[in-house]
Protein backbone atom coordinates (compact mmCIF):
# COMPACT_ATOMS: atom_id res chain seq x y z
CA UNK A 1 0.00 0.00 0.00
CA UNK A 2 2.49 2.16 0.93
CA UNK A 3 4.77 1.88 -2.16
CA UNK A 4 1.75 2.25 -3.96
CA UNK A 5 1.05 5.77 -2.31
CA UNK A 6 4.25 6.51 -2.91
CA UNK A 7 4.15 5.66 -6.64
CA UNK A 8 1.33 7.50 -7.06
CA UNK A 9 2.67 10.34 -5.48
CA UNK A 10 5.14 10.44 -7.85
CA UNK A 11 3.51 10.36 -10.29
CA UNK A 12 1.05 13.08 -9.51
CA UNK A 13 4.57 14.85 -9.39
CA UNK A 14 5.72 14.38 -12.37
CA UNK A 15 2.32 15.03 -14.05
CA UNK A 16 2.26 18.48 -12.61
CA UNK A 17 6.05 19.16 -13.89
CA UNK A 18 5.01 17.82 -17.30
CA UNK A 19 2.33 19.88 -17.55
CA UNK A 20 4.39 22.35 -16.74
CA UNK A 21 6.81 21.47 -19.48
CA UNK A 22 3.80 20.98 -22.12
CA UNK A 23 2.39 24.34 -21.64
CA UNK A 24 5.79 26.03 -21.52
CA UNK A 25 5.85 28.86 -24.50
CA UNK A 26 9.22 28.19 -25.80
CA UNK A 27 7.93 24.33 -25.69
CA UNK A 28 4.94 24.83 -27.83
CA UNK A 29 6.29 27.02 -30.04
CA UNK A 30 8.51 24.50 -31.20
CA UNK A 31 5.81 21.52 -31.18
CA UNK A 32 3.68 24.11 -33.03
CA UNK A 33 6.71 24.41 -35.73
CA UNK A 34 7.65 20.63 -36.12
CA UNK A 35 4.19 20.01 -35.94
CA UNK A 36 4.64 17.83 -38.82
CA UNK A 37 7.33 15.62 -37.79
CA UNK A 38 6.37 14.82 -34.25
CA UNK A 39 3.39 12.25 -33.42
CA UNK A 40 1.88 12.47 -30.16
CA UNK A 41 4.20 9.26 -29.46
CA UNK A 42 7.20 10.87 -30.06
CA UNK A 43 6.58 13.32 -28.08
CA UNK A 44 5.61 11.17 -25.36
CA UNK A 45 9.07 9.67 -25.59
CA UNK A 46 10.90 12.87 -25.52
CA UNK A 47 9.63 14.11 -22.52
CA UNK A 48 12.57 13.69 -20.78
CA UNK A 49 14.20 16.31 -23.52
CA UNK A 50 11.88 18.62 -22.72
CA UNK A 51 12.43 18.61 -19.27
CA UNK A 52 15.62 18.94 -19.70
CA UNK A 53 15.73 21.42 -22.05
CA UNK A 54 12.89 23.79 -19.66
CA UNK A 55 15.05 23.11 -16.78
CA UNK A 56 18.45 23.85 -18.05
CA UNK A 57 17.36 27.19 -20.11
CA UNK A 58 15.75 28.35 -16.23
CA UNK A 59 18.50 27.40 -14.54
CA UNK A 60 21.37 29.34 -16.56
CA UNK A 61 18.26 32.52 -16.58
CA UNK A 62 18.73 31.86 -12.83
CA UNK A 63 22.23 32.52 -12.58
CA UNK A 64 22.42 28.56 -11.00
CA UNK A 65 24.89 25.87 -11.82
CA UNK A 66 24.22 23.81 -14.76
CA UNK A 67 25.80 20.99 -16.20
CA UNK A 68 27.72 22.89 -19.22
CA UNK A 69 28.75 26.66 -17.36
CA UNK A 70 28.06 29.42 -20.64
CA UNK A 71 26.21 27.28 -22.60
CA UNK A 72 22.69 27.26 -23.79
CA UNK A 73 20.18 24.78 -24.67
CA UNK A 74 17.94 25.10 -27.72
CA UNK A 75 15.40 22.05 -28.77
CA UNK A 76 15.95 20.14 -32.21
CA UNK A 77 14.70 17.37 -34.25
CA UNK A 78 17.60 14.26 -33.81
CA UNK A 79 17.04 11.57 -35.94
CA UNK A 80 12.99 11.56 -35.85
CA UNK A 81 13.17 12.31 -31.81
CA UNK A 82 13.35 15.48 -30.05
CA UNK A 83 16.92 16.79 -28.44
CA UNK A 84 18.52 18.88 -26.53
CA UNK A 85 21.43 20.94 -28.21
CA UNK A 86 23.69 23.50 -26.72
CA UNK A 87 25.60 26.52 -28.21
CA UNK A 88 27.71 29.15 -26.33
CA UNK A 89 25.89 31.78 -24.91
CA UNK A 90 26.76 35.60 -26.66
CA UNK A 91 28.93 35.99 -23.15
CA UNK A 92 30.52 32.45 -23.80
CA UNK A 93 31.31 33.16 -27.34
CA UNK A 94 32.76 36.89 -26.11
CA UNK A 95 34.72 35.48 -23.86
CA UNK A 96 36.31 32.67 -25.65
CA UNK A 97 36.99 35.24 -28.17
CA UNK A 98 39.05 37.62 -25.96
CA UNK A 99 40.86 34.17 -24.93
CA UNK A 100 42.02 33.57 -28.65
CA UNK A 101 43.15 37.09 -29.16
CA UNK A 102 45.13 37.24 -25.45
CA UNK A 103 46.94 33.67 -26.56
CA UNK A 104 48.15 35.34 -29.52
CA UNK A 105 50.35 37.27 -27.08
CA UNK A 106 53.60 35.53 -25.71
CA UNK A 107 54.42 37.30 -22.44
CA UNK A 108 57.92 35.77 -21.49
CA UNK A 109 58.48 37.69 -17.84
CA UNK A 110 56.50 40.95 -18.68
CA UNK A 111 54.51 42.72 -15.95
CA UNK A 112 50.77 41.92 -16.19
CA UNK A 113 49.66 45.37 -16.72
CA UNK A 114 50.83 45.11 -20.79
CA UNK A 115 47.65 42.84 -21.07
CA UNK A 116 45.00 45.77 -20.59
CA UNK A 117 47.55 47.99 -22.72
CA UNK A 118 45.62 49.44 -25.61
CA UNK A 119 46.18 52.70 -27.81
CA UNK A 120 43.27 54.27 -27.25
CA UNK A 121 44.26 54.65 -23.18
CA UNK A 122 47.59 56.00 -24.54
CA UNK A 123 47.94 59.12 -22.97
CA UNK A 124 48.75 61.36 -26.20
CA UNK A 125 50.58 64.34 -24.09
CA UNK A 126 53.10 66.09 -27.18
CA UNK A 127 56.05 64.73 -26.19
CA UNK A 128 54.78 60.80 -26.99
CA UNK A 129 52.94 61.50 -29.65
CA UNK A 130 55.20 60.60 -32.32
CA UNK A 131 56.26 57.38 -30.53
CA UNK A 132 51.99 56.82 -30.90
CA UNK A 133 52.08 57.65 -34.19
CA UNK A 134 54.71 55.30 -35.39
CA UNK A 135 53.45 52.79 -33.33
CA UNK A 136 50.36 53.26 -35.24
CA UNK A 137 52.01 53.19 -38.42
CA UNK A 138 53.69 49.67 -37.93
CA UNK A 139 50.53 48.17 -37.08
CA UNK A 140 49.01 49.67 -40.01
CA UNK A 141 51.55 48.39 -42.42
CA UNK A 142 52.52 44.92 -40.93
CA UNK A 143 48.87 44.41 -40.79
CA UNK A 144 47.97 44.79 -44.65
CA UNK A 145 51.56 43.03 -45.50
CA UNK A 146 52.82 40.80 -42.73
CA UNK A 147 55.27 38.61 -44.56
CA UNK A 148 56.99 42.21 -45.90
CA UNK A 149 60.00 43.14 -43.51
CA UNK A 150 58.70 46.32 -41.61
CA UNK A 151 61.05 47.59 -38.88
CA UNK A 152 60.33 47.84 -35.96
CA UNK A 153 61.34 50.33 -32.64
CA UNK A 154 63.61 51.16 -30.04
CA UNK A 155 61.63 52.82 -27.59
CA UNK A 156 64.21 54.62 -25.11
CA UNK A 157 63.39 57.25 -22.52
CA UNK A 158 63.91 57.42 -18.59
CA UNK A 159 61.89 55.07 -16.44
CA UNK A 160 58.24 55.39 -16.35
CA UNK A 161 57.17 57.08 -19.33
CA UNK A 162 55.42 54.05 -20.71
CA UNK A 163 57.90 52.31 -22.48
CA UNK A 164 56.75 49.20 -21.88
CA UNK A 165 52.80 50.14 -22.02
CA UNK A 166 53.60 50.99 -25.75
CA UNK A 167 55.26 47.70 -26.64
CA UNK A 168 51.81 45.77 -24.74
CA UNK A 169 49.20 47.92 -27.26
CA UNK A 170 51.28 47.35 -30.19
CA UNK A 171 51.00 43.44 -28.69
CA UNK A 172 47.43 44.09 -28.00
CA UNK A 173 46.23 45.42 -31.11
CA UNK A 174 48.08 43.23 -33.66
CA UNK A 175 46.71 40.34 -31.26
CA UNK A 176 43.46 41.68 -32.08
CA UNK A 177 44.15 41.45 -35.59
CA UNK A 178 45.11 37.59 -35.81
CA UNK A 179 48.77 38.04 -35.13
CA UNK A 180 50.93 36.56 -32.76
CA UNK A 181 53.70 38.30 -31.11
CA UNK A 182 56.41 37.90 -28.55
CA UNK A 183 57.45 40.49 -25.47
CA UNK A 184 60.33 39.20 -23.44
CA UNK A 185 61.62 41.12 -20.61
CA UNK A 186 65.26 40.72 -21.68
CA UNK A 187 67.00 41.09 -18.06
CA UNK A 188 64.78 38.47 -16.56
CA UNK A 189 65.44 36.16 -19.92
CA UNK A 190 68.79 36.24 -19.80
CA UNK A 191 68.65 35.31 -16.20
CA UNK A 192 66.90 32.61 -17.39
CA UNK A 193 68.90 31.37 -20.19
CA UNK A 194 72.18 30.72 -18.23
CA UNK A 195 70.22 28.35 -15.75
CA UNK A 196 69.04 26.84 -18.48
CA UNK A 197 72.70 25.90 -19.72
CA UNK A 198 72.67 23.11 -16.76
CA UNK A 199 69.77 21.27 -18.60
CA UNK A 200 70.87 22.30 -22.05
CA UNK A 201 67.93 23.94 -22.78
CA UNK A 202 69.98 27.09 -24.18
CA UNK A 203 69.43 26.45 -28.20
CA UNK A 204 65.34 25.34 -27.29
CA UNK A 205 64.57 28.36 -25.36
CA UNK A 206 66.36 30.63 -27.71
CA UNK A 207 64.57 29.55 -30.62
CA UNK A 208 60.64 29.98 -29.72
CA UNK A 209 62.41 33.44 -29.16
CA UNK A 210 64.77 34.10 -32.35
CA UNK A 211 61.89 32.73 -33.98
CA UNK A 212 59.19 34.92 -33.29
CA UNK A 213 56.93 36.56 -36.01
CA UNK A 214 57.32 39.96 -34.25
CA UNK A 215 59.84 39.77 -30.88
CA UNK A 216 60.22 42.76 -28.21
CA UNK A 217 62.96 42.87 -26.07
CA UNK A 218 62.16 45.29 -22.88
CA UNK A 219 64.20 46.78 -20.49
CA UNK A 220 67.15 46.20 -23.00
CA UNK A 221 70.74 47.27 -20.99
CA UNK A 222 68.54 47.46 -17.68
CA UNK A 223 71.19 45.19 -16.42
CA UNK A 224 75.15 44.77 -17.29
CA UNK A 225 75.27 41.54 -19.57
CA UNK A 226 78.28 38.62 -19.20
CA UNK A 227 79.54 38.84 -22.79
CA UNK A 228 77.95 35.12 -22.96
CA UNK A 229 74.57 36.87 -22.97
CA UNK A 230 75.50 39.55 -25.09
CA UNK A 231 76.97 36.88 -27.78
CA UNK A 232 75.03 33.92 -27.52
CA UNK A 233 72.30 35.31 -26.48
CA UNK A 234 71.71 38.98 -27.65
CA UNK A 235 74.06 38.24 -30.91
CA UNK A 236 72.09 35.02 -32.00
CA UNK A 237 68.78 36.36 -32.10
CA UNK A 238 69.35 40.07 -33.61
CA UNK A 239 71.40 38.01 -36.48
CA UNK A 240 68.92 35.36 -37.05
CA UNK A 241 66.20 38.57 -37.03
CA UNK A 242 68.18 40.36 -39.79
CA UNK A 243 69.16 37.16 -41.75
CA UNK A 244 65.07 36.18 -41.90
CA UNK A 245 63.72 40.11 -41.30
CA UNK A 246 61.56 39.94 -38.73
CA UNK A 247 59.87 42.84 -37.01
CA UNK A 248 61.91 43.40 -33.55
CA UNK A 249 61.17 46.31 -30.94
CA UNK A 250 63.26 46.85 -28.19
CA UNK A 251 62.78 49.23 -25.14
CA UNK A 252 65.91 50.88 -23.38
CA UNK A 253 66.49 53.47 -20.64
CA UNK A 254 69.08 54.21 -23.18
CA UNK A 255 69.55 55.90 -26.51
CA UNK A 256 71.27 53.80 -29.19
CA UNK A 257 74.55 55.34 -28.87
CA UNK A 258 74.46 54.77 -25.25
CA UNK A 259 74.12 51.45 -25.62
CA UNK A 260 76.60 50.77 -27.53
CA UNK A 261 79.13 52.64 -25.35
CA UNK A 262 78.02 52.42 -22.20
CA UNK A 263 76.52 49.05 -22.48
CA UNK A 264 77.04 46.76 -25.22
CA UNK A 265 80.69 47.64 -25.31
CA UNK A 266 81.71 46.70 -21.69
CA UNK A 267 81.30 42.96 -20.57
CA UNK A 268 80.61 42.60 -16.47
CA UNK A 269 84.65 41.75 -16.13
CA UNK A 270 85.15 45.30 -17.70
CA UNK A 271 86.61 44.45 -20.90
CA UNK A 272 86.37 46.54 -23.52
CA UNK A 273 85.00 45.19 -26.88
CA UNK A 274 83.96 48.27 -29.06
CA UNK A 275 83.93 46.16 -32.32
CA UNK A 276 81.62 43.65 -31.22
CA UNK A 277 79.33 46.27 -29.89
CA UNK A 278 79.39 48.13 -32.98
CA UNK A 279 78.58 44.84 -34.99
CA UNK A 280 75.56 44.47 -32.70
CA UNK A 281 74.30 48.20 -32.52
CA UNK A 282 74.76 47.93 -36.71
CA UNK A 283 72.00 45.13 -36.21
CA UNK A 284 69.69 46.77 -33.76
CA UNK A 285 69.62 49.90 -36.28
CA UNK A 286 68.74 47.23 -38.78
CA UNK A 287 66.00 46.61 -37.08
CA UNK A 288 64.72 49.02 -35.41
CA UNK A 289 63.89 52.88 -35.63
CA UNK A 290 65.14 54.98 -32.67
CA UNK A 291 62.32 56.71 -31.12
CA UNK A 292 62.59 58.80 -27.54
CA UNK A 293 60.01 59.14 -25.14
CA UNK A 294 59.77 61.70 -22.94
CA UNK A 295 57.35 62.79 -20.17
CA UNK A 296 56.22 62.67 -16.82
CA UNK A 297 56.40 59.28 -14.98
CA UNK A 298 53.32 57.31 -15.43
CA UNK A 299 54.27 55.31 -12.14
CA UNK A 300 53.72 58.00 -9.45
CA UNK A 301 50.29 58.33 -10.93
P1 LIG B 1 58.55 52.22 -18.75
O1 LIG B 1 58.51 50.89 -19.44
O2 LIG B 1 58.88 53.35 -19.69
O3 LIG B 1 59.43 52.25 -17.56
P2 LIG B 1 55.83 51.57 -18.12
O4 LIG B 1 55.30 51.24 -19.44
O5 LIG B 1 56.17 50.45 -17.22
O6 LIG B 1 57.07 52.55 -18.24
O7 LIG B 1 54.77 52.52 -17.43
C1 LIG B 1 54.81 52.80 -16.04
C2 LIG B 1 53.42 52.72 -15.44
O8 LIG B 1 52.56 53.66 -16.02
C3 LIG B 1 52.78 51.38 -15.63
O9 LIG B 1 52.18 50.99 -14.43
C4 LIG B 1 51.77 51.58 -16.71
O10 LIG B 1 50.62 50.78 -16.47
C5 LIG B 1 51.45 53.03 -16.61
N1 LIG B 1 51.29 53.62 -17.94
C6 LIG B 1 52.27 53.88 -18.79
N2 LIG B 1 51.81 54.47 -19.89
C7 LIG B 1 50.50 54.59 -19.73
C8 LIG B 1 49.46 55.14 -20.52
N3 LIG B 1 49.71 55.71 -21.68
N4 LIG B 1 48.23 55.09 -20.05
C9 LIG B 1 47.99 54.55 -18.86
N5 LIG B 1 48.91 54.02 -18.07
C10 LIG B 1 50.17 54.04 -18.49
MG1 LIG C 1 59.56 49.18 -18.94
Amino acid sequence: MQRWMDKKHLNDNYQKLMAQVYNDPDVREFLEQHQADLSEETIDRSSAKLYEYVNARDRLAAGKTVFAPGYQPALIINDHLIDVTYSPTAEQQEKMRSQTVRQRVNAVMMPKMIREANFDNFARDDQRLAALAAAADFTESYESNPKGFHKGLYLYGSFGVGKTYLLGAIANHLAANGFKTTLVHFPSFAVDMKNAIGDNRVAEKLDTVKKAPVLMLDDIGADSMSAWVRDEVLGVILEYRMQSELPTFFSSNFSMNQLETEHLQITQRGDEEPLKAKRLMQRIRFLASEIAMVGKNRRLD
